[in-house]
């Protein structure tokens, strides 16, 4: 499958693995957006949020508790973190296997939708 992460999870693309087990890897994004930025993915191909079955849920859970795991073995559980899932063109989703980022080490901003980029009903 030419998917860029299973590529990574199959060790045939290098990445910096921050944690893994049976069913996740987590390693640090190549282009940082935070100090800390590190994306956690199932071993488990699934494109999209909107591809997840219900006989997911406990995976897809697994991912979350890895990254508030991380975020206590790396220090910054008690400041805080940012944990994202990005969905198809409007949410930003660049890699089609799903990933949390997890993002940390300053304060975020919020909301993520820019008003200047709204555009009339009638354009
Ligand atoms: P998204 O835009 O939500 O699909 O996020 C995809 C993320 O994957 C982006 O933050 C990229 O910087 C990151 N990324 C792309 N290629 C790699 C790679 N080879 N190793 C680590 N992170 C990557
Ligand atoms: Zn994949």
């Amino acid at each position: 499958m030419d998917c860029l992460f299973c590529k990574i999870i199959n060790k045939e693309i290098p990445a910096d693995i921050i944690y893994e087990d049976d069913q996740v890897i987590a390693f640090n994004d190549i282009n940082p957006q935070a100090p800390t930025h590190a994306l956690i993915i199932p071993r488990k191909h699934i494109a999209t949020l909107n591809d997840i079955s219900s006989e997911d849920a406990a995976l897809v859970g697994h991912m979350v508790k890895t990254a508030s795991t991380i975020a206590e073995q790396m220090g910054f559980d008690q400041d805080g973190y940012r944990t994202v899932f990005n969905c198809n063109e409007h949410g930003g989703q660049t890699v089609y296997h799903i990933h949390l980022h997890l993002l940390a080490g300053k304060p975020m901003g919020w909301p993520p939708y820019q008003e200047t980029l709204k555009k009339p009903l009638d354009q």
